[in-house]
C-alpha cells in the first residue's frame, strides 16, 4: 500500500516485535540517540525467550540453555547487550551443558571445565582419543577469531575494513570456516561411526540439523563458549533477559507498547516508512525493523511481490519443524541425587531427526530453585513436531492427540525420572498450534533449516532486505537460532540502521 508519510516521523526506528532479536536492536538504537518505538503483540516481552506463570510455577517459554553471558572476551553479547543499557543480571553457572542418554547406552555428559568433558568422551571413545581433541581444539580456533573481534554488521563495509585492519589473522580465520559445515571437519578426524553420529546430536540439539549441515562457524561458537563464558542461567529465569532490556530500553529514552499487533508495513514509491496496526493506527517511522520471522514478514506484513533476493532464500532454506512442550511441576523428592539439568534422549539413531524422537529437557529449578514453589521443580521436556500432524484436527481430536502425546513423553522421562508419572502437580502441554499463536510464527517453526547442504553459513542474509529502509532481525537473519546468535543479529541491525541514519 502506498502511504503518505509526513516529512518529520515521529520515530527514527520501528520495531515489530519485542523478542531478543528486537530488543537488542532497540536497546542499541536507543543507547546511540535514536527514537525508538517497540511494538508487540503480546503481553510481555521475550517473544520464543519469555515465560508464563502457573499455580505458583514461572516456567522459561523456550529457550533455558543460555549463552552469551560471560564476562570476556566479544562472544558475550547478552551481558554486553544489558550493559548498554546500563542493565545487568545475576547469573548462576550450570556446571554441566548437557546430559546425553543415547543409543547404545552411550551416557556422555559435556562439563563445563573442556578438559573433563574430553576425558570422558575420550572414556567412551578411547580409540579416537586424538582425533576427539583435534576436532574440538578446531573448533577453538573458530571460536578464539570470532572472540578477537567486535561483532557487528558485516554490511558496514567501514566496519569490516576496520576489523581487518585491526585482526587481520582473525579474519582471514572466519572467512576461511564461513563456507565450511561440521560434518566435513569432523571426518577429518574421526572414523567411529557412534562418535560421528554424536558429533550429530551435538549440532543436532540446537541447529536442528545434523553435522553435514549445520555451519562450523556457529559450532565453534557453541563448542567452545560453553567452557570459556560457560552456559548460565539468569536467576528468576529467562524472561528476566528480556525484562531487563524492556527496562533499559524505556530508561534510555525509548518506548515499547504490548497488545500492539502489526498488520502491515507501509510504503511510499518503495521505500518502507510507516506501520499499520491491528487497531488502525498507524505508526511512521524513518526506519522498519521486523523482529517476525522472514516468512511472517514477507507473506504477512509486506504484502507485496516477494522480492526476488526472499525468493532466492526460500529455495535455499524451510521452516523447520516447530515443537510438542510438555511444562510439568513435580514434587521435588522424585528427582533423583545429583541430577543435571539439561538432557537430550534418543533411543534410536537413524530416528534423530523424526518428529517426536529426540526428546530435550530442562529441570531449570536445580539451578534457581525460586522458580517453584518449595519443594517442587520445573520440568520442561520438548521434542521436535510439524504442524502437519496438528492443523486439521478438530478440537477433541486435538485435545487427545495433544494428552496422548504428553503421556508417551513422560513414560519416557521415567528413564531420567523414574516414578515421575506419580510424583505430578502441574502439567500442561503446548504443541506447535501453541507456538504459531502465542509467538507469531509461521507454523511455530524454530526458524530457518536448509533445504539441502549449506555453504557454512553463507546462505543467511544479513539485515538489510530487498526492500528500502525495512530491516529484519532474529534467527531468520545471520547468523541464527539462540538467544545469543538473534542478540548478534540485533547488535549487526543496529549498527547497519545506526550507519545509515547518521547516528
Ligand atoms: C522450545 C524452544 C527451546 C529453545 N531452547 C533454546 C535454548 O536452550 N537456548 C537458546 O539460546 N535458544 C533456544 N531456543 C531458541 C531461541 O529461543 C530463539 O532462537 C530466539 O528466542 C528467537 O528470538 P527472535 O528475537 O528471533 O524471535 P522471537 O522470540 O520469535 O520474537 C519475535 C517477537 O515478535 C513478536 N511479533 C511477531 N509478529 C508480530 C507482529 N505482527 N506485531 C507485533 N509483534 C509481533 C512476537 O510476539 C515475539 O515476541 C529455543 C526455542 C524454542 C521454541
Amino acid at each position: 500500500m502506498d502511504f503518505r508519510p509526513d516529512s518529520h516521523p515521529d520515530w527514527d526506528v520501528a520495531v515489530i516485535g519485542a523478542g531478543i532479536g528486537g530488543l537488542v536492536t532497540a536497546t542499541q538504537l536507543a543507547a546511540k540517540g535514536a527514537r525508538v518505538l517497540v511494538l508487540e503483540r503480546y503481553l510481555i516481552p521475550g517473544g520464543s525467550g519469555g515465560y508464563f506463570e502457573r499455580s505458583g510455577y514461572r516456567f522459561d517459554v523456550g529457550a533455558s540453555m543460555i549463552f552469551g553471558f560471560g564476562q570476556q572476551g566479544t562472544t558475550n553479547l547478552l551481558t554486553r547487550a544489558l550493559a548498554a543499557v546500563n542493565q545487568s543480571l545475576e547469573t548462576i553457572p550450570d556446571p554441566v551443558q548437557v546430559h546425553y542418554h543415547l543409543p547404545g547406552g552411550l551416557n556422555v555428559r559435556i562439563h563445563r571445565e573442556y578438559e573433563q568433558f574430553l576425558a570422558e568422551l575420550s572414556d567412551r571413545f578411547p580409540h579416537e582419543r586424538s582425533g576427539i581433541r583435534r576436532f574440538y581444539d578446531q573448533c577453538w580456533g573458530v571460536f578464539n577469531c570470532l572472540n578477537a573481534i567486535e561483532l557487528l554488521s558485516l554490511e558496514e563495509l567501514g566496519y569490516v575494513a576496520r576489523v581487518f585492519w585491526e585482526h587481520p589473522l582473525a579474519c582471514l580465520g572466519l572467512a576461511r570456516w564461513l563456507p565450511v559445515n561440521v560434518g566435513q571437519v569432523a571426518r577429518r578426524h574421526i572414523r567411529d561411526p557412534d562418535l560421528l553420529r554424536f558429533i550429530d546430536m551435538e549440532c543436532y540439539c540446537w541447529s536442528v540439523m545434523p553435522a553435514d549441515r549445520t555451519p562450523m562457524i556457529n559450532a565453534g561458537m557453541v563448542f567452545s563458549d560453553r567452557h570459556y563464558g560457560g552456559v548460565n542461567y539468569p536467576k528468576g529465569g529467562v524472561g528476566q533477559i528480556a525484562t531487563a532490556l524492556a527496562t533499559g530500553l524505556e530508561k534510555a529514552g525509548g518506548t515499547i507498547r504490548y497488545r500492539s499487533r502489526v498488520t502491515q508495513v507501509l510504503t511510499q514509491s518503495g521505500q518502507a516508512c510507516g506501520l499499520q496496526l491491528a487497531s488502525g493506527e498507524t505508526i511512521q517511522a524513518r526506519r522498519i525493523v521486523s523482529n517476525a520471522t522472514r516468512w511472517d514478514t514477507f507473506d504477512r506484513l509486506f504484502r507485496q511481490p516477494l522480492p526476488a533476493s526472499e525468493i532466492r532464500w526460500r529455495q535455499r532454506y524451510q521452516p523447520s519443524p516447530s515443537f510438542i512442550s510438555l511444562h510439568l511441576g513435580i514434587r521435588a523428592e522424585a528427582l533423583p541425587p545429583a541430577t543435571d539439568c539439561h538432557h537430550i534422549l534418543l533411543e534410536a539413531w537413524p530416528q534423530m531427526e523424526a518428529p517426536e524422537a529426540t526428546l530435550f529437557v530442562s529441570i531449570p529449578t536445580l539451578l534457581d530453585p525460586d522458580l517453584a514453589p518449595p519443594g517442587r521443580h520445573i520440568i520442561h521436556a520438548f521434542t521436535p513436531s510439524w504442524m502437519a500432524d496438528w492443523q486439521d484436527l478438530n478440537s477433541r481430536e486435538y485435545q487427545a492427540k495433544k494428552q496422548a502425546v504428553a503421556n508417551a513423553m513422560v513414560r519416557r522421562l521415567e528413564e531420567l525420572i523414574p516414578g515421575l508419572e506419580d510424583a505430578i502437580d502441574f502439567r500442561e502441554v503446548g504443541t506447535p498450534r501453541t507456538h504459531r499463536r502465542f509467538l507469531g510464527r509461521l507454523d511455530g517453526t524454530y526458524g530457518p533449516i536448509p533445504l539441502g547442504t549449506p555453504r557454512g553459513l553463507l546462505g543467511m542474509p544479513f539485515n538489510r532486505t530487498a526492500v528500502p529502509g525495512l530491516y529484519c532481525v532474529g534467527d531468520s537473519t545471520f547468523p541464527g537460532q539462540g538467544l545469543n546468535a538473534v542478540a548478534f543479529s540485533g547488535f549487526a541491525c543496529a549498527h547497519r540502521i545506526a550507519a545509515d541514519l547518521g547516528f
